[in-house]
């Protein structure tokens, strides 16, 4: 891309969205770690978010989308091309009835407590992902049970372009394990509507607090971290595989197979986004020789070695 080109037309719009250039990706994602990015925009709006799609689009210029940064490595070399970041009105939630119409940066903790407080029931499960509904969606992250396509009544999308917006239920988006349309198509949300039941409020404060319980003592929560490493390969769970394997507390510079739950790969400090990668590659060539599974990174890996 031409970095230079690409910052004068996106300068066009900086009355209604925020241009860093050589963003720090380490500070922008749980991993604390990896390289810059060229460029990073963050519209205030839809409209100027479809807009800025547009322009790159006409620029050919490759751009990803980025929520809270949890289920995202940028390698050491960062990335050529423009992280759009959805920015302030896309973390607003209002309540209809028994429904939340959410922003797409809305983080899943705030929509939790939002439930909590309307007495709403059904978002329980997904109060300790630290990612934005964005990323959710795009993830159909789940956890205790629950996942995304269960509450998700319909999104409202930008197409990867920026020519067209519309809205799709979670059958549209093919929500299944950590999956969505979205992975293939790279369109965009903007907009998501959960559909929540009249609950007890007590009762949804105590399963949150049962939930946080449980995953601090079972995740490694004070370390930065993309969460699990690896997606579940079917029939068996990724942090056994790799405890069976012997490989808790395995190191590679400042990553590790957390102690606590080999699942996470952790940052102790200091680690690069080579640290990472290697220690990924040992875990899965092990896990494969050893009991023939082929591990795949949930984790979504962008940018230049
Ligand atoms: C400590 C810890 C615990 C975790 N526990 C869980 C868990 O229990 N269950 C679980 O499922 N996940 C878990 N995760 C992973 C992560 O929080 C989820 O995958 C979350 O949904 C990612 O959201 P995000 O906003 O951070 O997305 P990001 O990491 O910013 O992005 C993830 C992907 O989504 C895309 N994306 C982001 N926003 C949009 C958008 N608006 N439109 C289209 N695409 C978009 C990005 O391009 C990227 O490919 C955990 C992570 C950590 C660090």
């Amino acid at each position: 891309m031409d970095r230079q080109r690409i910052r004068k037309l996106l300068e066009e719009y900086r009355k209604s969205a925020e241009i860093i250039e050589d963003a720090p990706m380490a500070r922008y994602t749980s991993f604390r770690a990896g390289g810059a990015a060229d460029l990073m925009v963050i519209p205030e709006d839809a409209q100027t978010l479809r807009q800025i799609l547009q322009l790159l689009s006409e620029e050919e210029c490759p751009f990803v989308l980025l929520g809270n940064g949890t289920n995202i490595l940028v390698r050491d070399g960062g990335y050529r091309g423009v992280i759009v970041k959805p920015g302030e009105e896309f973390q607003n939630i209002r309540t209809e009835g028994n429904e939340l119409v959410c922003g797409s940066g809305a983080l899943l903790s705030v929509i939790a407590k939002a439930a909590l407080h309307e007495g709403l029931a059904g978002f329980e499960f997904a109060s300790g992902i630290p990612g934005s509904v964005g990323g959710a969606v795009f993830m159909n992250a789940g956890a205790y049970g629950g996942e995304i396509k269960d509450v998700l009544k319909e999104a409202a999308l930008v197409s990867k372009d920026g020519s067209k917006e519309y809205t799709a239920s979670a059958e549209d988006l093919d929500l299944g394990y950590r999956h969505s349309a979205l992975q293939e198509s790279g369109d965009v949300v903007t907009e998501v509507r959960i559909a929540l039941q009249p609950g007890d409020p007590e009762a949804i404060r105590e399963r949150m607090a049962e939930l946080t319980r449980k995953r601090n003592e079972k995740q490694p929560v004070s370390y930065p971290s993309a969460g699990s490493f690896f997606k579940r390969p079917e029939g068996y769970f990724a942090g056994k595989l790799i405890q069976d394997a012997g490989l808790k507390g395995l190191t590679v510079g400042g990553a590790q197979v957390s102690e606590l739950h080999a699942g996470f790969i952790i940052n102790t400090g200091g680690a690069t986004a080579a640290d990472i990668l290697q220690l990924m590659d040992i875990v899965r060539g092990v896990v494969f020789e050893q009991n023939g599974v082929m591990l795949e990174p949930e984790v979504r890996i962008i940018g230049e070695v």
